[in-house]
Order: structure tokens, then C-alpha cells, then sequence
């Protein structure tokens, strides 16, 4: 067990007052820590030290603000072996990812967001009535709330408080009831170098904790990663106090691979991409389109490329494959293999069971088969499985890659300049990768349409989400 306070308030750790959760090492599936939830009075709190701290923070002028969110990321670093381990045991990620990407990102995204806010400007003065002058400010909102899902706990949380911050607001944050621990710790390292009350972390579950916290009065903007149903009890929270929202909610990434792709390429991507995180990943490359005249080969070698994947304990360095996060996710995402495979003609080519071990594993799964309309190509599944599905032209895959209540990301694998220029331009996703698949930079927005929701995290763009747009005019 873990000896870890549950919140994060005004600077100080504090135990929770309410009814605990319980959090699981998912590779073992034993308890890892068992924390109080955070009361109605301590979100209270939490929102009061945030707003308390406003006035200092958001006066601060932006170069203190990035020095000391580059010092952050400096901490971050130099503990990037704790941050992991403990992202390792309470979400079973591989060690060496748990290292390289999900603290490494949050080290990038710190060190980009502090350059950034420096850079918040908005266009010229101008006189555009003769006498008087106008001028444009872009102003932080005031407390934001960041509400987390369990997927990449540490990543998220750097993702809902760096822009955020930088910006000039001050946030709380609500990591997911299964993985509180490398965000309190995050907060920690924030509470060294910023005022108190810039950062607050409260924990425990969504109906309780996160419906009080979202629909504080005092809350101006909440920013979620999760489930499309918990977006909308969000809207539906913020509603009688409008409520600025931000939604990144899920997915179900079309990968496009036609006729005149390289094979060994799309082959590699989806293997890695399809799997990587055991598949909890809202841009995993899941939904795979193949070409009628190249499907049985990339099938075939895909399935090996799957059977060679490592699955087992992400304490050691050649884990590729890790646990799912719960029980009852992986149970969720057995019920979609079962049923595909009873319901529909797909077949199982490779997968479908548990690995004979302690865990919340699944191994990984490859489908065959699958036609456009079954479940396992419609709905999100959220774990290690990839389907393909046969197609005959550009004009029927393009009907089909769009035609998904999702909109986050695609990827289109094909030689033809031209063809790669018409798709991306006419998938309907917040991204469109060309001959790759999953990668990121914070340089770049990162955010859906349709049911994936609307605003974008990373990138300069996202501060425009952290910000209102004021004018001034002066009367010579
Ligand atoms: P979830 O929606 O169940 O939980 C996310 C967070 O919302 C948790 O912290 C939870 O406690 C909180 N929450 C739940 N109900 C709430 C309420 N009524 N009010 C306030 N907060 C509430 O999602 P999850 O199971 O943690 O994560 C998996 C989901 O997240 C998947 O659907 C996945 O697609 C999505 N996701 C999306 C992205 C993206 O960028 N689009 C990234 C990662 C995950």
C-alpha cells in the first residue's frame, strides 16, 4: 500500500473526508491505495483557494509565469523515475514507456506552455471610429476545472494544468477515482514553484466530487477528457451558470489502407498503435479499412506481427503490452470480442482470451471479417483489439471512415500524393495522419468534431479556450 494523502488544497495535502475509493496495481490486481474522498466543503475550498490565489496569479507577469513553469518541468525530470514507477503501478503501463512518453510529455508540454505564455497577443490597436482608439486584450478567465480520465493520468492532468496556468488561471483538477496518485504528486511539484492555490487537486468519483466541482459557481471553465456520457452531465451541470466546456471525449480512428500502400509500414503502425496502452487510447488505430487486393496479406502479416507482441509484468524492460486498467473494463471489453464473434461473421484471428495470470490482462486481439455496420466497428471498445474490414473503392471507404459518431482521428496509408491529399481533406476528424499513426506534438492541436467533442488540447490554439478576447476603446 501507498501512503499518499488524497487531496491537494491551498498548498497542502489533506485527507479526504468522505467515503474512500480504492485503487488497484491493475498488473497484480491488488489494492494499491485506499484514499477519502474530497467533501463538499473541501471542493468548496479548493475552489476558494483557487480564486484566492487569481488576482496574484493572473498579475503576474507572463516571463515569471514561464520561469516558473520551466522549473516545474525541471523538478519533473529530475523525479522522472518516481513519476513513472508510480504511473507503472497504478495503471500497469510499461516501465519504459511509463518513462520516455507519459512523464516525458509532461515535461515537453510544461516546457512549450511556459514559452507560450509569453506569446498571448491579440491583433493591433487601431483607430476604426475617427477619435478613438481600440485595443485588444486576451485576459485569463479566472478558476478552471480539469476533470481526467484514467488513461494517461499524469499526461491529462499536464495537459489540464499547463495551458491553463500559463494562461493566467488557476485550476483544480479531478484526476479519475482508479489513478489519483502521479497528479497529487504533479500538484506537489506545481506547489513548489507557483503561489498557493494555484494548482488544487481534489479526488473521489464523478457523481459526487466531480458534479459538485463542475457546477461550482465560482468554476468559469471546465476542461474534460472522457466519456461522451459524462460530457453530457457536464453540459447539463454547467447549464444554469454557463459555464465555458471544453470536451475531449472518445473515439474510433479509421486506418485507410488502399491498394498502393506499404504494407510492411501500415502493418508496423497498427500493431504498435492498435496495442500501444493495451488500447486505451482515444486515437488508437482500431478501425482498420483494408483493400480488398491487399487484405488477406496485411491480415496475415499483421497477425504475426500481433502474436509477437510481449505481453506481461510492466515491471520489466520488455513489456510491450501491460493490463487494462479494472476488471470490469476488460470484462466490457471481452463482451465486445464475445459478441462479435457469435453475432457476426468476423473472426477471431488471433486473441480473444486472458493471459493465465494474476491482472487485469487481455491479450492482444486481432479481428478479421468485420463488416462496416457490426459493433465492434461502430462502437468505441477501448482495449487491445483491431479489427479490419474489406473494401472495394476510395468513394465506398470514405463513406464508411466517415460515417461513425466519432471524429477524432484517422490516418490514411496510401503511396498517391494526390489520394492522400483528397482524404485528408475530406475525413471528417480533428486529425488526419498520412502513412503514420498516433503522434503527437505540442505543437499541434489535439481534439475531435462530432462526438469526440469540440475544443483542442495542446498548442497555441488551446489557450484561445483558457482565454476571453476583450476590447478596450479610449475616446481621444
Ligand atoms: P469517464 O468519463 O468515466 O471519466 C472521466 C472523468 O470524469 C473521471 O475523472 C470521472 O470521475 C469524471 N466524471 C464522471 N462523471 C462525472 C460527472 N457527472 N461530473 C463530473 N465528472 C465526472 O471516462 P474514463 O472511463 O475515465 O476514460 C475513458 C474515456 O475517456 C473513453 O471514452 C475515452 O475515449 C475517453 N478519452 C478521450 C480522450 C480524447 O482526447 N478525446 C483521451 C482519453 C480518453
Amino acid at each position: 500500500m501507498i501512503e499518499v494523502f488524497g487531496q491537494f488544497i491551498g498548498g497542502r495535502a489533506l485527507k479526504g473526508e468522505e467515503a474512500p475509493e480504492v485503487a488497484f496495481n491493475p498488473s497484480t490486481g491488488e489494492e494499491l491505495v485506499n484514499l477519502a474522498s474530497a467533501s463538499r466543503e473541501q471542493v468548496d475550498a479548493a475552489v476558494a483557494a483557487a480564486r484566492q490565489a487569481y488576482p496574484i496569479w493572473s498579475r503576474m507577469p507572463p516571463r515569471e509565469r514561464a520561469n516558473r513553469m520551466l522549473k516545474i518541468a525541471e523538478r519533473v525530470e529530475q523525479l522522472a523515475g518516481e513519476f513513472a514507477d508510480l504511473e507503472m503501478r497504478n495503471c500497469g503501463k510499461p516501465i519504459g514507456t511509463a518513462k520516455a512518453i507519459d512523464v516525458g510529455n509532461t515535461i515537453d508540454v510544461f516546457r512549450f506552455f511556459a514559452g507560450a505564455a509569453r506569446t498571448l497577443h491579440g491583433l493591433p490597436a487601431g483607430e476604426y471610429r475617427p477619435g478613438y482608439t481600440s485595443m485588444l486584450r486576451r485576459d485569463p478567465l479566472g478558476v478552471c476545472v480539469g476533470i481526467a480520465p484514467w488513461n494517461y493520468p499524469l499526461m491529462m492532468a499536464s495537459w489540464k494544468i499547463a495551458p491553463v496556468i500559463a494562461a493566467g488561471n488557476t485550476v483544480v483538477i479531478k484526476p479519475s477515482e482508479h489513478t489519483p496518485l502521479t497528479t497529487l504528486k504533479l500538484a506537489e511539484v506545481c506547489a513548489e514553484f507557483l503561489p498557493e492555490g494555484v494548482v488544487n487537486v481534489v479526488t473521489g468519483n464523478g457523481p459526487n466530487v466531480g458534479a459538485r466541482l463542475v457546477s461550482h459557481p465560482d468554476v468559469c471553465m471546465v476542461s474534460l477528457t472522457g466519456d461522451v456520457a459524462t460530457g453530457r452531465k457536464i453540459m447539463e451541470a454547467v447549464a444554469p451558470t454557463i459555464k465555458r466546456t471544453h470536451f475531449e471525449l472518445g473515439g474510433k480512428a479509421p486506418v485507410i489502407v488502399l491498394e498502393d500502400a506499404d504494407i510492411a509500414a501500415a502493418v508496423e503502425a497498427i500493431a504498435e498503435g492498435g496495442y500501444y496502452n493495451a488500447g486505451q487510447d482515444c486515437t488508437a488505430a482500431c478501425r482498420v479499412y483494408a483493400h480488398v487486393n491487399i487484405h488477406d496479406r496485411l491480415v496475415a502479416e499483421l497477425e504475426a506481427a500481433v502474436r509477437r507482441i510481449d505481453v506481461g509484468d510492466p515491471a520489466q524492460p520488455g513489456t510491450v503490452l501491460g493490463p487494462m486498467i479494472t476488471a470490469r473494463q476488460r470484462d466490457r471489453v471481452d463482451g465486445f470480442v464475445a459478441r462479435a464473434a457469435a453475432d457476426t461473421p468476423a473472426e477471431i484471428v488471433t486473441g480473444g482470451t486472458r493471459p493465465d495470470r494474476p491482472g487485469f490482462f487481455y491479450n492482444p486481439t486481432l479481428i478479421a471479417g468485420a463488416r462496416h455496420q457490426d459493433e465492434i466497428v461502430q462502437k468505441e471498445v477501448f482495449g487491445p483489439v483491431v479489427s479490419v474490414t474489406r473494401f472495394d473503392d476510395d468513394a465506398q471507404v470514405l463513406g464508411w471512415a466517415n460515417d461513425c459518431e466519432y471524429g477524432l482521428a484517422s490516418s490514411v496509408w496510401t503511396r498517391d500524393v494526390g489520394k492522400a491529399a483528397e482524404f485528408a481533406a475530406r475525413l471528417e476528424y480533428g486529425v488526419t495522419w498520412i502513412n503514420t499513426h498516433s503522434v503527437n506534438t505540442a505543437e499541434m492541436p489535439h481534439g475531435g468534431v462530432k462526438l469526440s467533442g469540440y475544443g483542442s488540447d495542446l498548442s497555441v490554439y488551446c489557450l484561445e479556450h483558457y482565454t476571453v478576447t476583450r476590447h478596450v476603446m479610449i475616446k481621444h
